[in-house]
């Protein structure tokens, strides 16, 4: 019987945690390893950092849902994969064997070079999730005493939302008798651009109707604690930066000489599978799905769970495996704060709290979901 490995317990493997009794019926052994006893679902991350959210609404105990089910969970990070030793290095120093893997290890966030984003004091990366509490802890802070500066770099989704939540902590604050920040996106080319009209000029007002500064065509040349240098040369003192410049996929992959696709995630085939190294599998950010590109959603990665599961009981059974079929468009809410979203579905796109509504009774029944089975 075989031992079942996934790595990363991210949204791609909620249901493979539910099902972990599946594979020990059959007689296989389950290990999860993960670098925490928590999962944060990102779709509720703005929301956290916002204060409409506390911890426990918006995570998934992955360690409990593993361990009540009879599965070892190893706290660590995966540092390298050996494809052919069938062998996982972990960060620890400690080395895991596998008869079949599953990754799903998600994304960081990058800057220029490809390198990891730079971290230190008041400076946030958008992921991982946790550490936009950190950053609301330090706006919370910081609002006792001033009005704080807070820079955000990147004008896509992430950099609309958050701006957007530290505006709506900057009001509570300031209800409170407390001091707002004052809040500048660095959008790079467009702000929003990505995206067909309306959805630009509608973040646009509505960052506009906030006093939240959003300058267009500058990028953020070199970035460290307390200060941001633009490609224009110009220097700005920040209290608090953001990183919101888009995700790349974990680079385990990279650093393990595994199959990549152009983005650098793990190359995976319609199985979800690795077709040089046929034990592995995988799903979320971390991959490249070579039938087509997927964007980084986790609607993505929420919709690979079941295809995910089936095939990794017929990996361990040496059975026939199921294609993934990512499906059509899928719904967009951004969360802009003060209980307002806009939400985007092909050709329909609205704002206000209709959409914040939506986007809440939709992330909170996800939750309820997989928290309920934990
Ligand atoms: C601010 C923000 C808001 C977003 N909002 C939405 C939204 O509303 N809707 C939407 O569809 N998408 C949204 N996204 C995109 C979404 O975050 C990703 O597509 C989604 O997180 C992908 O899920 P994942 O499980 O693959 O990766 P992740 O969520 O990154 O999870 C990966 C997991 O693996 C663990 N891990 C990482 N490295 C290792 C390692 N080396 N070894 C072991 N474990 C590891 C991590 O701790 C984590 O638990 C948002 C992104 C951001 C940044």
């Amino acid at each position: 019987m075989g031992h079942l490995v996934l790595a990363g317990a991210g949204h791609a493997h909620m249901t493979a945690l539910t099902a972990i009794p599946r594979f020990l019926e059959q007689g296989h052994a389950v290990t999860v390893v993960g670098p925490d006893d928590y999962h944060y679902y990102s779709g509720m991350g703005p929301g956290l950092l916002g204060g409409t959210y506390e911890p426990d609404d918006i995570r998934f105990a992955v360690r409990e849902m593993a361990e009540k089910r009879g599965a070892a969970f190893v706290r660590d990070r995966v540092a390298r994969i050996d494809g052919r030793g069938r062998t996982l290095e972990l960060a620890s120093g400690r080395s895991l064997a596998y008869d079949v893997l599953s990754c799903n290890i998600g994304s960081y966030v990058p800057l220029g070079d490809g390198g990891p984003a730079p971290s230190g004091a008041g400076l946030y990366t958008v992921k991982p999730i946790e550490s936009l509490l950190a950053a609301r802890e330090h706006l919370r802070r910081l609002a006792r005493e001033r009005a704080a500066e807070v820079v955000v770099v990147g004008g896509g989704p992430a950099g609309l939302e958050v701006a957007g939540n530290v505006w709506q902590l900057g009001r509570a604050a300031g209800r409170k008798g407390g001091h707002a920040p004052r809040i500048t996106v660095l959008a790079g080319k467009r702000f929003m651009g990505r995206f067909l009209a309306p959805v630009p000029g509608m973040a646009r007002r509505v960052m506009d109707r906030r006093g939240i500064v959003v300058r267009e065509g500058v990028r953020a040349r070199t970035l460290e604690p307390g200060r941001v240098v633009l490609d224009t040369g110009e220097e700005r003192a920040a209290d608090v930066i953001f990183v919101a410049t888009g995700v790349k996929p974990s680079r385990v992959f990279a650093r393990s000489g595994l199959p990549l696709g152009p983005d650098g995630g793990l190359a995976v085939n319609r199985f979800l599978q690795c077709a040089e190294h046929p034990e592995i599998f995988g799903g979320g950010d971390c991959v490249h799905f070579s039938e087509r590109p997927l964007d980084k959603v986790g609607v993505y990665a929420v919709r690979q769970n079941a295809v995910l599961v089936e095939n990794l009981l017929a990996a361990l059974a040496g059975r026939e495996l199921k294609a993934f079929d990512p499906g059509g468009g899928y719904l967009l809410v951004f969360n802009v704060g003060g209980s307002k979203g806009i939400l985007r579905k092909g050709p329909l796109v609205f704002g206000g709290r209709p959409a914040f509504w939506a986007k809440d009774w939709i992330d909170r029944r996800f939750m309820r979901h997989f928290q309920n089975a934990s």
